[in-house]
């Protein structure tokens, strides 16, 4: 049997036991969505939202990583949250949410696009959500790497608790 062989038999048996559905249904119950099906692809991103096909992307190298699923999860299922809460509420937030999904939406998918892409408030309120979900109904710590992030999540999650 060749190395390769092996890698990919340790693989499908360790996915196998990484059951997501529970997690999936939980995040979408407190979203109020439906829970879309996940699936392992081969992605620049960590992973991406596909609105018209229903499901999320995670990246391939995430298959076995329980944590970083639940993050992409978490993430990209606001993603859909926005999308109904832009068609359901008419307000300051939702004007602005509608102005940044339109450009991304168009594209069919949602994933970053340089450097502004922290900046946009709805990925600002995607990340929120995920250190707010997670750590609070999950039993996770998370942690960004990515520059002073951290410091405007937390500020956001401040201001912001009556959405998430
Ligand atoms: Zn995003």
């Amino acid at each position: 049997m060749s190395r390769t062989k092996e890698t990919e038999t340790i693989y499908s048996r360790g996915n196998e036991n990484l059951d997501l559905k529970p997690l999936c249904i939980r995040i979408a119950n407190r979203l109020g969505i439906e829970p879309l099906d996940i699936r392992f692809e081969d992605l620049y991103d960590d992973s991406r939202v596909y609105i018209k096909e229903n499901y999320v992307a995670i990246n391939k190298k995430y298959e076995n990583d329980y944590e970083e699923c639940a993050k992409s999860i978490a993430h990209e299922y606001r993603h859909v949250f926005q999308i109904f809460y832009v068609n359901l509420f008419s307000n300051e937030r939702s004007i602005r949410w509608k102005k940044e999904l339109q450009s991304v939406i168009n594209n069919s998918n949602m994933d970053s696009n340089g450097s502004n892409y922290i900046a946009q408030e709805i990925e600002l309120d995607a990340f929120a959500f995920t250190k707010y979900h997670l750590e609070k109904y999950e039993n996770m710590k998370v942690v960004n790497k990515i520059g002073k992030l951290d410091f405007y999540i937390q500020e956001y999650i401040n201001e912001s608790k009556n959405i998430l």
